[in-house]
């Protein structure tokens, strides 16, 4: 029976329906729904955390009624529900966890908490050919840049991290200081694609000496400097833009070759709303051909957040036999390497 997604970590409402069929999840996907806040949180700069909750109530329930709908499906349909329980924004997470809750209590069906980053790091199984365990996962998002060992559902070691910013804070920082609008990450990556090579060039941060964890946060020192040091003309911000992207696309690249030496694996998942750059993208396809590593990618909708990556968390674990009982829990911090195996 179909489960339901709930995604309400930060601020966007997703909402998706999937049948578990563990050898081609992505034939599972029924139907899925997207709200994105961005507008509503563009004046302050930020997400404001008590307006994202306030919106995923409004726009929680009409989603999953879109959702259905697609689907062919009546609530009666449904199999179990799963929730996005943690990390993210207290606010934001109680909502989506509390209506799931409730809506498994009525309909009478099992009910699972997810967590956010095992979501985004199983999304490239719902396209064609999926990874198999073991593999590397680079997640790469608004709140996390992790390097992660995948043995199995459920079994992962963080091989490195981020020592300040995610990779994603660093676009959305280093864009607003350039005077770009929120969210300036993808505008940033636009920009950069009308760069001139060779410009400027900022340096490969933590990338002179051993191990896996990033540090993000001097680079943006780097591009304040440049920018106000320059003319602060169009061509000058798409340049600087360039550079700055190479910079931070090199340095997960070079510690991803690292990562899969280290864990002796040969397959290479990128997932997070970073894995949408397309340099990243194509940087690293580029040296698993010549390397001989496999890359996977979700599709650029499914690397920021989204439903489906919740339903399909989910309905593996349920598949599985794992539920939660009924005291409604969320952890706005949670460490990825305390999941149960599945
Ligand atoms: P987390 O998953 O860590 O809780 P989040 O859910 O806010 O954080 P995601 O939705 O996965 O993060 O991703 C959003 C981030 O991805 C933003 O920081 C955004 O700037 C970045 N991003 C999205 N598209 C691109 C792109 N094309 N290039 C670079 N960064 C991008
Ligand atoms: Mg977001
Ligand atoms: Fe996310």
């Amino acid at each position: 029976k179909p489960v339901l997604g709930i995604e309400t970590s930060c601020d966007e409402t997703g909402v998706a329906l999937l049948r578990w069929e563990p050898a081609a999840p992505g034939r599972g996907l029924l139907s899925h729904a997207l709200y994105s806040q961005i507008k509503l949180h563009a004046d302050y700069g930020g997400v404001v955390p008590e307006l994202a909750s306030r919106d995923h109530v409004r726009k929680l329930l009409p989603l999953v009624r879109e959702a259905l709908a697609e689907a062919g499906l009546t609530p009666a349909d449904l199999g179990g529900v799963a929730y996005t329980a943690g990390p993210g924004l207290v606010g934001a997470l109680l909502v989506g966890a509390s209506a799931a809750r409730a809506m498994a209590w009525a309909l009478g069906v099992p009910a699972i908490g997810v967590h956010h980053m095992e979501g985004h790091l199983l999304a490239p199984l719902l396209e064609e050919d999926p990874p198999e365990p073991p593999f590397v996962a680079l997640l790469v998002s608004g709140g996390h840049s992790m390097l992660v060992e995948v043995q199995g559902i459920g079994r992962y070691r963080i091989l490195g991290d981020t020592l300040d910013d995610a990779a994603g804070e660093a676009f959305d920082k280093t864009a607003k200081l350039m005077g770009l609008p929120y969210p300036g990450g993808p505008a940033l990556a636009a920009l950069a694609q009308q760069g001139r090579p060779g410009a400027f060039r900022f340096s490969r941060p933590m990338t002179d000496r051993p191990g896996l964890d990033f540090s993000f946060s001097g680079l943006k020192t780097q591009v304040l400097l440049a920018w106000q040091q320059s003319d602060q003309a169009e061509q000058t911000r798409a340049d600087i833009a360039r550079a700055f992207e190479e910079a931070i696309v090199d340095t997960l690249a070079i510690k991803c070759r690292r990562a899969l030496q280290a864990a002796g694996a040969k397959r290479l998942v990128i997932a997070g709303g970073v894995g949408a750059n397309k340099r990243l993208r194509a940087e690293l396809a580029e040296a698993g051909e010549k390397e001989g590593f496999r890359v996977y990618f979700p599709r650029l909708a499914f690397c920021t957040d989204n439903g489906a990556m919740i339903a399909l968390a989910g309905a593996i674990r349920l598949a599985a036999g794992q539920h939660q009982d009924e005291s409604v829990q969320v952890f706005p911090r949670w460490d990825l390497e305390t999941l149960p195996a599945v």
